[in-house]
């Protein structure tokens, strides 16, 4: 791997979402790396959300796993090669190869999952490979293929900036796409004719640039779209100059009018007011340019596959499809969830967009010179778990994900990889929920480490290049994928770099696909690149046949037999599960703005992590005491699969009778957090998307003995207490904790917790017999080294300030005086929580600027504090500050 030299910065892509902003890394001039919005990317054109701007704090060596591991012993690349190799070969000897599986995610390159899928559909011979990107988006491609044949994003994020309306339907784009959103916030800026509506049960960060906000009944989007359907139908909003490259639109009709027959039952079925649903499907109808970009709470359900259709026949039958400013754009979780569609990672898939049908499986075949093709689909996610817990499947190589955190019914995730024969886990992190049940551990390289590509939302390919050297004994995936197959005895995989696997892959594309006509991905000209052209490859959007193109499908062309698209009768089915006495409410579960995934990078950052520091639960408050929990107090968090305990916060934008829970904590990080041990693992029929966004659940408050939090220099544990959430912090640590049970000496408590050994520090204590807190904070060199705060209820120091003072070198006497009063005194009120994560600005500080400096807009926030005016990302709740705490506007008075 050819490094660049350490003074250039390095233009890459960004490993989180699947906007796949560029990235520009910029070594500094004493030590690390700066990330900078790539202003020439055309996905965000300069622009990072906090995520992404916060990438340069993630690259640390700690935690990370350097080494081969084979059953308990580190050991070499050949013993762990051939380890792997063996296992897999034995396996498939004795019990056929479907007793194998791969279970990849859309965290590899594009070239580690072309190697992975090569590997396991044409030589091991089965199905069993697939990516966690089945639990983001796969139901967009069920749709895409039934619609257009192919499974094809027709739109691209330039038509965000042209629409006169952007329809953003069960997605938090403002935390989980956030550049996407801070474009269209941006178009809406200079065209104020633009409308923004946004279809979501909970009122999100979005919702701050939501000209109409649909707060409908979870699960009943089909409903709705069915409803618009109909509508578009009867006042006579056709496009039938599109219609001649359609067919099947009188049987998808008969459904639209007959299971949403007008306005007021669409109302009724989705729990809405009969002027929200008219408005919208007003604008809908009478706007040239409207784009739908839906998300995971469409994917994300158990008829997420038929949601998608819904949206799609309502952009067919108005011809809003392939034009500018126009079409349906399903937004993608991964940074390369498109490009593991493209290579065949899902189990019901083959490479470049090929299908199990004879054809594709010869083609394939033929051109891998294979010996034994996989001849029908694998097992899709959750039924492949369900064949490891069944011992139909007796090997599992795991590449680069967290089944045992990030599965629905992740408790019995846990059984089954503890019962395998044979676990296999290439991971970056040392430790992680599913490498602790793995018998074999291989240190693969990170982000910043490894050279490929990934595909974005938008079909754009983006090169994400090394700019660190390989640590330790970690190697790129696709060449692990590669070795083992080599030992395995098969030929074909004697890649010398990631530009060799990229050129195979784009000739694949190409095969018996002439000019693109037989099937839409088609790399061209891509498939003779040169080593060097490939290290210098600009971002680009396929189909390249032979040019790039933005858009699909404005005048048909659709890769069905006849050309035409379908349309689908669309019969809604509710969700799989329904609440009962026993369980009353609706989880939902998604992501928060700074966290990512099971958080084995965001949890790196000092930055990222304080900004919602703690898993939690969002309840409406009527519920909240209705079930007697209450704001920042803890609850139980339980279904009929699992449960978690959670900090509870209160939120209006809850709709009465639904909760939602993040989906980032696992055992790592805090004691009972994983969410999706909780979630059903109920999926859709057609695509195997889990439902993550409905499963009955109750509450109930759990009422610890005591709470307390310490902040210290070391990274501590507390497994003890019942209750615990680590944190990491600029410049210290920060363990959240609470217990069942009082302690009779609270000294000998904080001591044992904080210094296993003398280490020299001085202790100030205060315990208050009268109250029950205790309070002590230890010193070494003039530095504060710990703290440490307990108390019988949740009220407690706030915890910025205290933290901030591990920054300092040396502590003057009035704050080493007020350390124990845990709070810096009355000039110098308490940050708060922070909010803008770029520079740090609290809540607190946010609020009493708005008041006191009569602050009236997020520019002159801006101008006052600089919140806002790095990434972005927190302007959603600077405008929900204003909209709070700011002054009354007089023209409403
Ligand atoms: Fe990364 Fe944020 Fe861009 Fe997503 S929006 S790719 S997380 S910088």
């Amino acid at each position: 791997m050819n490094l660049p030299s350490p003074a250039q910065p390095v233009s890459t892509t960004c490993p989180y979402c699947g906007t796949g902003c560029g990235v520009d890394m910029h070594p500094m001039p004493e030590d690390g790396w700066k990330a900078r919005g790539n202003p020439e990317h055309p996905a965000n054109l300069g622009r990072l959300c906090s995520k992404g701007t916060h990438l340069g704090e993630t690259l640390g060596l700690e935690k990370r796993l350097l080494k081969p591991w084979v059953r308990g012993q580190v050991t070499g690349w050949d013993t762990a090669l051939e380890a792997a190799a063996t296992g897999l070969r034995q396996t498939i000897d004795t019990y056929g190869p479907d007793s194998v599986a791969f279970y990849v995610s859309g965290q590899l390159l594009t070239e580690d999952y072309y190697v992975a899928n090569k590997l396991m559909k044409g030589f091991i011979g089965s199905g069993n490979i697939d990516t966690n990107s089945r639990l983001c988006m796969s139901s967009s491609v069920v749709g895409h293929k039934r619609a257009f044949g192919t499974d094809t994003v027709p739109a691209c994020y330039e038509d965000l900036e042209l629409a006169d309306l952007v329809i953003l339907v069960g997605s938090n784009a403002a935390w989980c796409h956030p550049v996407l959103f801070q474009r269209i916030a941006q178009a809406r800026k200079q065209r104020p004719k633009m409308r923004v509506v946004v279809i979501d049960p909970r009122k999100t960060a979005t919702c701050e640039l939501a000209d109409l906000h649909i707060p409908l009944k979870p699960g009943s989007d089909s409903h709705l779209f069915l409803g618009l359907l109909s509508w578009l139908d009867q006042r006579g909003f056709a496009d039938d100059d599109y219609l001649q490259y359609t067919r099947e639109l009188e049987p998808a009709l008969r459904q639209a009018h007959w299971q949403a027959p007008g306005i007021k039952a669409v109302a009724e079925l989705c729990q809405l007011d009969k002027d929200t649903v008219e408005t919208f499907y007003y604008w809908f109808a009478t706007r040239e340019k409207v784009v739908t970009c839906y998300s995971q709470g469409i994917h994300q359900t158990s008829s997420g596959s038929d949601k998608v259709n819904a949206i799609l026949n309502c952009h067919l039958y108005t011809g809003k499809i392939g034009k500018p400013g126009c079409g349906p754009l399903s937004l993608t979780g991964q940074p390369n969830a498109m490009g593991g569609r493209e290579v065949g990672a899902l189990a019901n898939q083959l490479a470049a967009h090929m299908d199990f049908t004879p054809e594709d499986i010869e083609r394939v075949g033929r051109f891998w010179n294979s010996p034994g093709m996989a001849r029908q689909p694998g097992l899709k996610a959750v039924e492949l778990f369900e064949a490891v817990e069944s011992g139909q499947v007796r090997a599992l190589w795991i590449m680069a994900t967290n089944p045992a955190v990030s599965l629905p019914d992740a408790n019995r995730v846990r059984q089954a990889l503890a019962h395998c024969p044979l676990v296999i886990v290439s991971e970056t992190e040392a430790l992680t929920d599913s490498s602790q049940y793995a018998h074999i551990r291989l240190p693969a390289a990170a982000w910043g480490e490894k050279d490929g590509t990934v595909t974005n939302s938008e079909r754009r390919i983006s090169r994400q290049r090394a700019f660190l050297p390989l640590p330790g004994e970690a190697r790129p995936d696709w060449w692990i994928i590669a070795q083992v197959a080599q030992r395995m005895g098969y030929a074909g995989f004697d890649y010398d770099g990631p530009a060799a696997i990229f050129r195979e892959h784009a000739a694949l594309s190409c095969l018996d696909n002439p000019q693109g006509q037989r099937r839409d991905f088609h790399l061209g000209p891509l498939a003779a690149i040169s080593d060097e052209d490939y290290d210098r490859l600009e971002p680009v959007q396929w189909p390249l046949n032979p040019r790039p193109r933005k858009r699909l499908f404005a005048e048909g062309g659709f890769f069905t037999p006849d050309g035409r698209g379908r349309f689908l009768p669309i019969t809604p089915r509710p969700p799989a599960r329904s609440t009962t006495e026993a369980w009353p409410f609706i989880l939902n579960t998604g992501r928060i703005r700074d966290q990512w995934h099971t958080m084995s990078r965001t949890a790196r950052s000092p930055k990222l992590s304080v900004h919602l520091p703690e898993p939690f639960l969002a309840i409406h408050p009527r519920d909240a005491a209705a079930c007697g929990v209450w704001q920042d107090g803890l609850c139980q968090l339980e279904s009929a699969w699992g449960h978690a305990l959670l900090r509870v916060r209160l939120d209006e934008g809850q709709l009465p009778g639904q909760v939602f829970a993040p989906m980032h904590w696992n055992d790592q990080t805090a004691s009972d957090a994983r969410v999706d041990a909780v979630v059903s693992p109920d999926t859709d029929p057609d695509s195997g998307q889990p439902e993550f966004k409905f499963t009955p659940v109750r509450v109930t408050p759990w009422k610890p003995a005591w709470y307390g939090f310490l902040l210290s220099r070391r990274d501590l544990r507390a497994n003890d207490a019942a209750y615990w959430v680590r944190i990491r912090r600029e410049h210290c640590h920060q363990l959240e904790l609470a217990g069942s049970e009082a302690q009779e000496d609270w000294s000998a408590f904080a001591r044992k917790l904080l210094c296993s050994e003398d280490d020299g520090a001085q202790w100030s204590e205060l315990f208050d017999s009268a109250t029950g807190h205790y309070r002590a904070a230890r010193f070494l060199d003039g530095r504060l080294e710990s703290c440490i705060f307990i108390g019988p209820d949740r009220h407690l120091p706030e915890r910025e300030w205290l933290a901030r003072l591990f920054g300092k070198a040396k502590l003057d006497r009035n704050e080493r005086l007020r350390i124990l009063a845990g709070s810096p005194g009355g000039d110098a009120p308490d940050p708060g929580p922070v909010v803008c994560t770029c520079f740090g600005v609290g809540r607190n500080t946010l609020i009493q600027a708005i008041r006191e400096r009569k602050l009236d807009s997020v520019q002159a926030i801006g101008k006052s504090l600089a919140a806002g005016t790095n990434c972005g990302s927190c302007i959603p709740e600077l405008e929900a500050l204003l909209e709070a705490h700011g002054q009354p506007d007089a023209s409403d008075a």
